[in-house]
Order: C-alpha cells, then structure tokens, then sequence
C-alpha cells in the first residue's frame, strides 16, 4: 500500500474497530443528503451507545472496555447489509446510516436484528468475563428531522438520550416534541454559561421544623434564576441541563459558597444553631476533588461544618458507590450531614437504608401527597419511618401542605416537616428578620 493510501485509512478509519469514522461518515451522509434530495427520497440514521459504557470501563478497566467495544462492533455489523453504512463516532457511540427508502417497520426490524446478537453475553475467556451488553437507540430520518450531517445527528442522539433517560435498552424516534424539548434545553444550556457571571442566580430558603413542637431546626437552601429574555427558570428544569452539560460544577461550587456565607452572615447576628441543607448532585460527588475543594470553600467561609447538611439522591450510589461511600464518609468526619433526598421516588429500598452512610432521610412530596387517599402509600411511610428510625436515622415529610397531612404524620412520629404548609422558600432578607432576629 502506497504510504499516501495509507494515511488516507488512518484518517478515515477507527484504529480500534477499523469502522468508518466521524470523519468518514459525514461524507457518508452528505453523499445520502445528495442522492436524497435529487431522487426525493429519505433516509434514516440509527445513534446507538451502549448502557452504562462508563460503569464497565470503571469496573473492568480501559483494556476490557476496548476488547467489548470490538466484539460490540461485530455483532452489530452482522446484524446490518453490507450496504448500510456503520461507523463509529466516539467512545461507546455508533451510527448506522441505513438506505434507502424505510418504513419504521423495515427500521424495528434491524432493530430486532441488532438486539438478538446482543441476546448472549460478550464473552472474554482470556479475562474471564462474560459480561451482559444492552444498548440504547435514536433513531432520526432525513428530511423529516434534519436536513444536514449536524442536525440528523444531533436530533438521532437527542432520541437515544430520551432512550437513556426513561430506562435504557431501547429505541425512540425522533419526533418534533423531542426536537423542540432539545431546542429548549440548548437554549437553557447557553443562557446558563452566563447566570453567574452576570448575577441572575439567588439562592432561597425553606424553613424545616420539629413535627411535634413545630420549632424550627433549619432551612434548605433552592436555587432561583431568573433570565432577562425566558424568565424565571425551574430547577426542576435547569439542574439536569447543567448536569448534562457539565456545568453543574460551577453551580455547585457557586451555591455552597454563597449558602456558606449567607449562614455566616446570619450566624454573626445572632447564634442560632439552625442547620442549613445543601442539595448535592450526583455529578458533583463523583468529581475527584470534590471532598478538598467542599472543605475548603466551607473553611473560608468561616461556618461551622456541623451546620451543613448535603443532600444527595439515591442515584448517587448508581456508578461507583464504594468511592462515593469513602467520600461521604471523609465529610462526615468534619461534621457534615447527609441526606437521602426524594425518598421513594428511585429505588426507595428499605435494605439500601442500612448500608447508606445516612443520618436523614426526606420523604419525597409525592407520597405526602397523595397519602391521604392512598392507604399503600400511607403503610410504605408508616414502615419506612419505623425502620429509618431503627435505624437512627432522622425522618423529614417534604412537601406538607395540609393540617391533615401533618396529623397523620404525627401519629407515625415522622421527626420534622418541611413544606408550604409551615413556610414556602423566603428570600435571605425574610429568614434573618423572621429566625435571627435578636429578641431584646
Ligand atoms: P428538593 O431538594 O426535593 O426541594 C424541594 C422542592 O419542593 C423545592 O422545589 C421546593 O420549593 C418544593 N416545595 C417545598 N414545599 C412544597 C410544598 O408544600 N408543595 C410543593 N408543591 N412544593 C414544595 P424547587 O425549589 O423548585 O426545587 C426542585 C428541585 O431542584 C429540588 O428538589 C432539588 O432537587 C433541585 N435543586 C434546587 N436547588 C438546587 C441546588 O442548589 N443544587 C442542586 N443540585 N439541586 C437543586
Ligand atoms: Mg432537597
Ligand atoms: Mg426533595
């Protein structure tokens, strides 16, 4: 082979599957987009990415995580004619780009194909190993979702996350909701880069209070944004943008500073022992220095440790949960506490409660809520609490909003509540004139 045809491979091809690469499959698909648009018709690009990619590269190690990406590979190219075009674009992520004229029927079908070599274990008897692969799907055709190489990819990947997000090892088509919703989120996205800079986030807090004597213990600190052009933003909305986009890091680094110096401020007035809970994401946690750069911002802030709480969620201990473990612990040997926030909406395992490093747990509002009329879950809250409990383990109702919530939650001795019910969130200037006021 002539060295020039030689570097024209390199270039061209995946060293480690030996798969057309990104580079080659633009070309591919701007050569179907050509064809497409002279014969009028269409065509459809498959995103596929193996589930939980990270968790075996972590478990196994980078070389078994390249031997699986190969066999991977294999089966799905067996799976697919020798006229469609498959092509790895990066890490665990391929693409199949499939002519000409499909149906999704003819596309389910491929599927089905995909999914029965996958049906076996990958098997690795060097390492020992057989390890059980699934895969998510997005599917996007030209051009009902996109008219160039960018955006069939991107609207493809948007379905494969909407795979992701509602459970995995699956398929979704792309549809105009979800091209829509992926606008939203990318406009979310940007518009976040600079909430900090130019000062649009505020931070709230939620009074929390004994159940029986109704005084008050501490407040959760809420994220408020407020963008000039969308408005006021949910976190409900934006904290998942910021997690996807990574930019979480920076929102979770700015709110503990600010919810450490505004603890100081009010513990300067007066010296209430009142804690004030953080939410933690899951991404935050799994950062490498989280532990040192938590401690230092704490440190400079001059608060003292045993007035934090974090909150974390159950899908904390998803990736890695022997190291998140050592993590909670290194902070709650400075004193910090943790919370299981959101209880009953993940797993809510009863036995996860006895091997959490956990000194709270907060029920989550859907339960409060519906509890009155629903007799299950009124059994699920009254055991939880009796186990939690046994277990020393403070019990929080979220979301209270009713005297007839809070008398049923009293006969289960829940411990404290939180909710519109005793205070909705109030702004900094509110908590200090309502709890740290100096009674002369
Ligand atoms: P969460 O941590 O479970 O917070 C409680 C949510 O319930 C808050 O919504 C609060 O305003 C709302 N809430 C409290 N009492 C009631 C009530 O009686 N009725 C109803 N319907 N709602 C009540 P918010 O502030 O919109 O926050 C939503 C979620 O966003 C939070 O749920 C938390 O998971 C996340 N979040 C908020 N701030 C932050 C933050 O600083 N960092 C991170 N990572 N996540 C945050
Ligand atoms: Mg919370
Ligand atoms: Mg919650």
């Amino acid at each position: 082979m002539e060295a020039e045809d030689l570097n024209q491979l390199l270039v061209r091809t995946d060293s480690l599957t030996q798969l057309p690469n990104r580079v080659t499959f633009r070309e591919q698909i701007n050569c179907a987009i050509k064809v497409a648009k002279e014969k009028n018709t269409q065509f459809a690009i498959l995103y596929i990415d193996i589930d939980r990619f990270k968790a075996i590269n972590d478990n196994f190690g980078h070389h078994i995580g390249d031997l699986l990406l190969k066999m991977v590979s294999k089966r799905i190219q067996s799976s697919i004619r020798t006229s469609d075009i498959f092509a790895r674009l990066s890490g665990d992520e391929f693409c199949v780009l499939l002519t000409p004229w499909l149906t999704q029927n003819n596309i389910e079908d491929v599927i089905d194909k995909i999914k029965f070599q996958l049906k076996n274990p990958i098997l690795l008897p060097e390492e020992k190993l057989s390890i059980q692969v699934s895969i998510s799907i997005g599917i996007a055709f030209y051009p009902e979702h996109g008219e160039t190489y960018d955006a069939l990819v991107q609207h493809s990947d948007t379905a494969m996350y909407h795979v992701k997000n509602t459970g995995r090892n699956s398929y979704a088509f792309c549809s105009l909701e979800l091209v829509e919703k992926n606008r939203r989120k990318q406009e979310i996205s940007i518009a976040l880069q600079e909430a900090i800079k130019h000062d649009q986030l505020t931070l709230v807090f939620q009074p929390k209070a004994n159940i029986s004597t109704q005084e008050i213990s501490g407040f959760e600190a809420l994220l408020r944004w407020k963008h000039p052009g969308l408005g006021a933003i949910a976190p409900a909305e934006f904290i998942p943008v910021a997690e996807h986009s990574g930019f979480i890091q920076d929102l979770g680094v700015w709110t503990l500073r600010k919810a450490c110096e505004q603890l100081n401020i009010w513990q300067n007035q007066t010296d209430h022992p009142y804690t004030l809970a953080i939410n933690i994401s899951a991404h935050q946690l799994h950062q490498e220095s989280f532990v040192q750069s938590t401690s230092d911002i704490i440190e400079a802030a001059g608060v003292n440790p045993a007035l934090l709480e974090f909150e974390i969620t159950e899908s904390i201990f998803i990736d890695q949960p022997l190291l998140i473990r050592e993590k909670i612990i290194a902070l709650k040997k400075k004193g910090i506490k943790f919370s299981l926030d959101d209880y009953g909406t993940g797993y809510a395992s009863l036995s996860l409660l006895t091997q959490l490093p956990i000194n709270i747990l907060k029920i989550d509002m859907s339960f409060i809520h519906s509890m009155i009329n629903n007799q299950t879950h009124r059994i699920i809250i009254e055991n939880t609490i009796t186990m939690a409990q046994a277990l020393k383990i403070k019990v929080i109702a979220e979301g209270v909003e009713t005297v007839q919530q809070l008398e049923l939650l009293k006969t289960y001795h829940c411990n404290e509540l939180q909710g519109n019910l005793l205070s909705p969130p109030l702004s900094s200037q509110e908590i200090a004139n309502n709890y740290y006021t100096t009674s002369s």
